[in-house]
């Protein structure tokens, strides 16, 4: 039967805490610093094995509490070691309720001034709401950024990055990041956190539309991103929706790669939803909509 010491068990505590970043366990929604997860004591002790993952722990800096409400397996373990305080330190800025925010160099206001009608015409044309526009304070570049509007991107109402859209046609490039930090962003994260069920899309001007989509700057998902979309929404769902294949080249190995990365992040359910064409910018809203609910399909 139960044939493990305090001294094993809590190393096995220690060991679990040390690798949860590649664990399956959730967040306690009020306490920041807990966690739950699948309890390795419960068939040690004659249970069978646990599946509703009852372990609770909590981890600070300095100390680890743990408590199994199944098996009642329970303890708590004492930090000394420098290296590991350092390491669970690090663990615990993990499992705050809010990604960590990355450093920036620059906000749209250093280098935007008001919104001109020429670019207001734009962004009519592209079908942008002025609510969007509005709400998010979009700017219109100066300097070196004449030609191009300033989306900024938010996250918990905050502004981690912007990105830069040519309304002239004359810039060379289509887009600017001025941050080194693609690979971790979400446009539109905070707006769509809190729903239910998430539509990722490619681009901002797809998203704008569509309350409950975000979007990902062209057809990779990166880890950062999976892994903001595993601890960081409401969704249960997340819906794949990439530009249509009668738009661009075949986008088939760019969907799967995404649905599997995010498979590997998280136990959402996962859909994918081809368009008959074009790209979802393309469509009005209530046909938008139509066309998820009838061409996704379930693929995790
Ligand atoms: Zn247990």
């Amino acid at each position: 039967m139960y044939n493990l010491n305090k001294a094993m068990e809590q190393q096995k505590v220690l060991e679990i805490v040390k690798n949860l970043p590649k664990l399956k366990y959730k967040p306690v929604p009020t306490r920041e610093n807990e966690i739950r997860t699948v309890c390795p004591f419960c068939e040690a002790k004659g249970h069978t094995p646990d599946r509703e993952i009852k372990l609770y722990i909590n981890i600070s800096p300095n100390r680890i509490l743990y408590h199994c409400y199944r098996c009642g397996t329970s303890g708590s373990i004492q930090i000394s070691n420098t290296q590991e305080t350092q390491t669970l330190k690090q663990i615990s800025t993990l499992l705050s309720s809010t990604p960590p925010t990355p450093k920036i160099n620059k906000l749209s206001k250093e280098i935007g001034k008001q919104l001109t009608k020429q670019a207001i015409q734009y962004l009519q044309t592209r079908r942008v709401p002025a609510r969007i526009w509005d709400k998010q304070h979009w700017l219109e570049g100066n300097t070196q950024y004449k030609g191009h509007i300033i989306i900024p991107i938010y996250e918990y109402g905050r502004e981690v990055a912007f990105v830069t859209r040519d309304y002239t046609g004359k810039a060379k490039i289509k887009s600017l990041f001025p941050f080194p930090n693609k690979a971790s962003l979400l446009y539109n994260f905070d707006y769509a956190k809190d729903f239910t069920e998430i539509i990722l899309v490619e681009g901002v001007f797809d998203s704008v539309r569509y309350e409950n989509s975000m979007a990902l700057f062209g057809k990779v998902l990166y880890p950062m991103q999976a892994y903001k979309l595993s601890k960081y929404i409401k969704a249960t769902d997340i819906v794949i929706c990439l530009d249509s294949p009668m738009k661009d080249t075949n986008i088939t190995p760019f969907v799967n790669n995404i649905a599997k990365i995010l498979k590997e992040y998280t136990d959402k359910t996962i859909w994918i939803c081809t368009l008959p064409y074009g790209d979802p910018a393309d469509y009005d809203t209530n046909s938008f909509y139509e066309i998820l609910s009838k061409n996704s399909k379930k693929v995790y």
